[in-house]
């Protein structure tokens, strides 16, 4: 797993700030990191914060930006995993890596542990899905230590687990229970509106020519159906565009090239899945 540690001097700096849009999602967070900066203030009221959220939704819509923000603005560690590095552990070790894990932030809290594409490990378990195989026993285990972890963290406090999948509907039910992932935030691709905050989030890093707000509105309205991580990729791909050819400010015309550049792709990347 990563860590990202502001106490030592290594946290990465994402704020709610750089996070366009989501207002709502924002909203919900919110809660986990007042939760974080003042525990005693809930317990003092017999409130019990929940353990952990999903956050759902497709790829590239700011989970893991989301996810990052909490910690960078309850000022805590962020630890994370990718459930995908455990597909191909044996040998117990991916219930070792997530035992790891929890005794890491254990020693870290208050703190936040992320685990993008929880569904690479938290699928429904044998027996509820056709076809399994010999590496379900791996995997299994893996849910299982997680199961135990997350139940095993009542004693210990201000630990928030948060976990992204875009396949909710594949996830093992136990996972979903109340005092584990018993919250489920909705990270949805961006709105007309939300696109065009996501652009003037990204191209305040780019040598324009105008201002952001001179070319956003009519970007979002060319990006339906667009991901937040997409829009990142279509303001480098215009800065990248400027600057093979030599320019010394990014126009309108490099920006309408990597739309179509940026639409390319992701068309050849729909048919690809098809
Ligand atoms: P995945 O499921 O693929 O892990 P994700 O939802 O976690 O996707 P992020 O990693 O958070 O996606 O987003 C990828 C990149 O896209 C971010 O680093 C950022 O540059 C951009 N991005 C996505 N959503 C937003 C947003 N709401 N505001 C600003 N930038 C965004």
């Amino acid at each position: 797993f990563t860590l990202v540690d502001p106490l030592v001097g290594q946290g990465k700096g994402v704020k709610f700030a750089d996070v366009a849009g989501l207002k709502e999602a924002k909203l919900e967070v919110m809660e986990f990191v007042d939760y974080l900066k003042r525990p005693e203030h809930y317990k003092s009221l017999g409130a019990k914060v929940p353990k952990g959220a999903l956050l759902l939704g497709p790829p590239g819509c700011g989970k893991t930006l989301l996810a990052k923000a909490v910690a960078t603005e309850a000022n805590v560690p962020f630890l994370s995993m990718n459930g995908s590095e455990f597909i191909e552990m044996i040998g117990g070790l991916g219930a070792a890596r997530v035992r790891d894990l929890f005794k890491e932030a254990k020693k870290r809290t208050p703190c936040i542990i992320y685990i993008d594409e929880i569904d690479a490990i938290g699928r429904k378990r044998s027996g509820e899905i056709s076809g399994a195989t010999g590496a379900t026993g791996e995997s299994e285990q893996t849910l299982n230590q997680l199961l135990v972890e997350m139940d095993g963290m009542a004693t210990v406090e201000n630990i928030i687990v948060l976990a992204s999948t875009n396949r909710a509907d594949v996830l093992d039910k136990a996972l979903l229970r109340p005092g584990r992932f018993d919250r489920h935030i909705l990270i949805d691709l961006p709105d007309l509106e939300e696109r065009k905050q996501i652009f003037e989030q990204h191209l305040k890093g780019i040598a324009l020519e105008l201002a952001p707000s001179n070319y956003s509105k009519n970007l979002a309205f060319l990006t339906p159906g667009f991901s937040g991580a997409d829009i990142a990729n279509i303001c480098n791909e215009a800065a990248l565009h400027a600057a093979r050819v030599k320019k010394t400010k990014v126009t309108k015309s490099d920006l309408e090239y990597a739309v179509e550049r940026v639409v390319g792709g992701t068309e050849k990347r729909s048919h690809a899945m098809t």
